[in-house]
């Protein structure tokens, strides 16, 4: 039989249990049923006893006799029966509460059964709810030293589809079907000492030994990443062929004047290193695109406006597009202070620009007369065109979507060069995954002068303790951040938690001697900005706010920043937190607040915390703890779905996957070598590539 088959002839199952699996698991053909893979395995070489149970004893498969058996009315027309279950070292007791009719006819007294189900202890006693069961040496599965186990539901348990039953079919599955061709190139089997493909499939559902099974998912991970990574790669060289981009073939005043008359500080090495890497970029005429990715504070922003300066210098526009007004407003302030010294036409155009005004920016766009634009998603609405966009920035990329990113590749053509910002690292793993199509830029390096920040613990115990620190740093000049978890949908709830916070803060800082702002979501762009302007100019001392500080707030005076129930946030959040602190000389603080009884998760994101402040560790333990389903904003990025290889802990896999691809592609472009691998691109053409759009 083939992969194509429909599941229905294949022995054991027919039309109902077809019907049920289709509905219940998807799986309508053989290779649907190939690909449903087993959580465990059970060594039968190790069967369990009673006497050997424990606590923690998964699912097991028992042999022995039942040796009695009650029936006891529990209610109209309900019963529970129940079996006693022996196999020599001990006895335990099956049950069951439904379906008891069927089972008191299959079930006999004095009978040898294999039984397989959860063990629990009930009242002292070992007990399996609603065990499968048969008849000992009437099956087949002796001959298997390792016994599959499959998810299964209660509906399929009704068509007699329990694990064991799936198993048995899988069993049939594999005895039926034809061998299968291998997938991958034949010198990357050998290479890596890979089983073949058929073996893989087969010893993944029954393997012959601990040993082969290994082997199995060692072999269908690396198929697994492979493809992954072909698909990626692939789509990129083929644009990377076709897209071109803006060419700037010259580094010209506005760049020039900037570097040697408007730059207060020298560049980092890093940032050196990414405007080099830029440069390299957008002067060859092929189109740009580049993840930068550097800690809160490592200068991502003045890369950005360099780059900017070089696409005007080659007369083009340039926009910089970031997630929230207050980021863009201070993007716009800072972009204007430091370039007031050129004749640059830098607009702001965001969510609530005045409508006449939009007009205006609108059409001075249109015309070429702004050279930089900044903004919020309010730049990329379809109305927004330039005469020539030839660059775009996207700060803080997670917080954009897939589709908006895509928008901005029609603005121009020649298509517009894309940087990509994150102070959100991502780790390793993954952006070798999802960016397999983008290039890397990394700063790793801060400006000079920044000291680390300096993390602790504290619960509320030592509150006062805390406070007096406070006060003495406050009273040394420097300014300090409360901050708040959104624990509420409710912003009217969230707005009493900080003001109850307030009181707490004004009943130890007293005003006037001391004067508070507050920063909320339920405020205005303009109530914002006025808050956030006092607490910048050091009117006030100290700035109470929900996470709406999370993204881009910079006053280096601002030195320390306690967490209010820090145990509730995300490990890169709290991370993102910290950064708003530590953007001056001076030695900064990081107080994270939180109650006595700590989970363990919660636990270990704090105690990550105070022992780095390096973005990748971090960005690595939040992968470790959350499972990279969860990590923050990569969904929309278009998280592949896999089913064995896991990117916290497949790495090496993942890396020798990536240079493999990148290898044969370097080789063989068009993969006119390896027809499966081009065979592969064309069955996957339809399938939406993320990677073609970020
Ligand atoms: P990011 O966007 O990466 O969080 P910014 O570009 O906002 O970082 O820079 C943070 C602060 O550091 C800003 O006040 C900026 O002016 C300053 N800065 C950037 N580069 C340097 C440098 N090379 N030397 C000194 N200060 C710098
Ligand atoms: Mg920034």
């Amino acid at each position: 039989m083939k992969l194509d088959d429909n599941i229905v002839y294949l022995k054991g199952v027919g039309p109902a249990r077809a019907k049920a699996l289709q509905s219940e698991l998807g799986l309508t053909t053989l290779g649907d049923l190939l690909d449903y893979l087993p959580f465990r395995h059970i060594d039968q070489s190790t069967t369990s006893t009673i006497g050997a149970l424990t606590a923690d004893s998964g699912p097991v498969l028992l042999r022995g006799t039942v040796t009695a058996m009650q029936v006891t009315p529990t209610g109209k027309m309900r019963e529970r029966l129940t079996a006693d279950f022996s196999d020599g070292t001990g006895k335990m007791q099956l049950a069951w509460f439904a379906g008891t009719r069927w089972v008191r006819d299959k079930l006999k007294s004095g009978t040898e059964y294999i039984i397989f189900g959860q063990p629990t202890l009930y009242g002292g006693q070992w007990q399996i709810s609603h065990p499968e069961f048969e008849v000992a040496g009437a099956d087949s599965d002796q001959r298997h030293p390792f016994i599959p186990v499959y998810n299964t539901s209660e509906k399929l348990k009704q068509h007699g589809l329990g694990a064991r039953a799936i198993a048995r079919i899988t069993d049939s599955l594999l005895a039926a079907l034809e061998p299968l061709p291998e997938n991958l190139p034949a010198e990357i089997v050998k290479k890596y000492h890979l089983a073949s493909h058929d073996t893989a499939c087969r010893h993944i559902h029954y393997p012959p030994t601990a040993a082969a099974l290994q082997a199995a998912r060692t072999r269908l991970k690396f198929e697994e990443l492979f493809f992954l990574q072909l698909d990626h790669q692939y789509t990129h060289y083929q644009r990377s062929l076709n897209a071109r981009g803006h060419v700037f073939s010259k580094v010209g005043d506005m760049f020039n004047t900037f570097y040697r008359e408007c730059l207060p500080f020298s560049l980092t090495g890093a940032q050196k290193r990414v405007i080099r890497e830029i440069r390299e970029d957008t002067r060859t005429g092929r189109q740009m695109n580049r993840l930068i990715q550097g800690d809160v504070g490592s200068g991502k922003t003045l890369v950005a406006l360099m780059a900017m300066l070089l696409a005007v210098d080659n007369g083009c526009q340039a926009c910089l597009m970031a997630p929230t007004e207050i980021l863009a407003t201070q993007h716009y302030a800072t972009f204007t202070r430091m370039l007031s010294a050129l004749p640059l036409r830098v607009a702001l155009l965001t969510g609530s620009t005045p409508a006449a005004q939009k007009r205006v920016i609108k059409q001075q766009l249109a015309d070429g007369e702004v050279d930089l634009l900044i903004g919020t998603h309010a730049l990329i609405e379809d109305d927004v065109q330039f005469r020539c966009l030839g660059l775009v920035v996207i700060d803080e990329q997670h917080r954009f979507g897939v589709e908006q990113r895509a928008k901005l590749w029609r603005k121009s053509n020649p298509q517009p060069h894309i940087l990509v910002m994150t102070a959100t690292p991502i780790p390793r793993t993954l952006a070798m995954t999802l960016y397999g199509d983008l290039d890397c830029s990394v700063i790793d390096e801060l400006p000079p002068g920044r000291q680390p920040v300096r993390t602790y613990h504290r619960t509320e115990p030592r509150r006062p303790l805390v406070f007096s620190f406070l006060k003495q740093q406050i009273d040394a000049g420097r300014q300090v951040y409360f901050v708040y978890p959104l624990i509420h949908d409710n912003p009217k709830l969230n707005l009493r938690d900080l003001q109850d916070g307030l009181e707490m803060v004004q009943s130890y800082f007293p005003r006037p001697q001391y004067q508070t702002s507050m920063l909320h979501g339920g405020l205005s762009a303009a109530e914002k900005a006025f808050e956030m302007q006092r607490f910048k100019e050091g009117k006030t001392h100290i700035m109470l706010a929900t996470t709406v500080i999370e993204v881009g707030v910079d006053v280096p005076n601002a030195t320390v920043m306690v967490i209010e129930n820090a145990e509730r946030f995300g490990l890169s959040q709290l991370h993102q937190l910290r950064g708003r602190v530590g953007r001056g000389s001076g030695q900064s603080y990081c107080i994270l607040m939180t109650s006595d009884e700590l989970g363990s998760t919660s636990r270990e994101r704090i105690r990550t915390m105070c022992s780095t402040t390096d973005g990748f560790a971090i960005a690595e333990a939040d992968l470790r703890l959350r499972g990279p389903g969860d990590v923050q904003g990569l969904q929309q990025s278009g998280m592949p779905d896999l089913r064995l290889a896991s990117l916290v802990d497949d790495e090496p896999l993942v890396r020798a996957t990536r240079d493999e691809v990148a290898d044969l592609l370097s080789r063989d472009p068009s993969l006119a070598m390896e027809p499966l691998l081009q065979e592969h691109i064309a069955a996957s053409k339809n399938k939406i590539l993320w990677g073609k759009i970020s």
